[in-house]
């Protein structure tokens, strides 16, 4: 059974989305404040998607969103935008999200993306896996981890999943586009920028120095490439 959360409290638009995942073949739980929507992943552990809101009666999506991630990041999370905000800011404010879809958005367009995420949290959880071992970096897919000198990094299943890319193809320049259609999948129609976003959230977790990234290394006009 695949569970998806759906915080939004907008009666209109939540049962909107409900009736669409539903028909995809989700099953729906439904929150219309912060507050609900933790408390209902805390009784239910097995919702492995949720999708967040940002303007709400009592904390802002954001927010419930780094309450998720702190005890969980595996979840996926895509968040809820509206067009009148600034993308930059959103950006900015992402700070554990996987995604994020501009409102007024079709039931299409937000089974799309919740497809890509269950996709992708269905990856390397069956086989053998594999272990990859990089300068300091040691990913196992079987246990979906990565090390960087014997400490563990915590990722997000999207960095997860550049990382994976990236360590696959050593020293080969990515462009954006194949890393978009890589770890968001052929059907994803959001924005290049989602890939900038997570490429500046991993060099915080892995570069030694952000501000001269070594091992992400921006390929101008292109890119990205790996070389550990
Ligand atoms: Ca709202």
């Amino acid at each position: 059974m695949k569970k998806v959360l759906i915080l939004e409290d907008e009666v209109n638009i939540r049962s909107f989305v409900v009736i669409n995942l539903q028909r995809a073949g989700y099953t729906v739980v439904e929150a219309g404040t912060g507050r609900e929507a933790l408390d209902r992943l805390q009784e239910q552990r097995d919702i492995q998607v949720a999708i967040l809101d940002i303007m709400l009666p009592d904390m802002d999506g954001f927010e419930v969103c780094r309450h998720i991630r702190a005890g969980n990041k595996q979840m996926g999370i895509i968040m809820l935008t509206a067009r009148t905000q600034e993308m930059d800011k959103v950006t900015g404010l992402m700070t554990g999200a996987d995604d994020y879809v501009t409102k007024p958005f079709s039931p299409a367009e937000l089974t799309a993306r919740v497809d890509a995420l269950f996709r992708r949290i269905g990856q390397d959880t069956t086989g053998n896996g594999e272990v990859m071992s990089q300068g300091p970096f040691v990913m196992n897919t079987r246990n979906h981890t990565l090390d960087k000198n014997g400490a563990r990094i915590r990722l997000t299943q999207v960095e997860y999943s550049i990382m994976k890319l990236f360590m696959r193809n050593p020293g080969k320049a990515l462009s954006r586009e194949d890393i978009l259609t890589e770890v968001w999948g052929k059907e994803y129609d959001g924005e290049l920028k989602i890939v900038d976003v997570n490429i500046r959230r991993l060099r915080i977790k892995i570069e030694d120095d952000t501000a001269n990234p070594v091992y992400i290394t921006t390929v101008w006009g292109f890119g990205y490439k790996w070389g550990a």
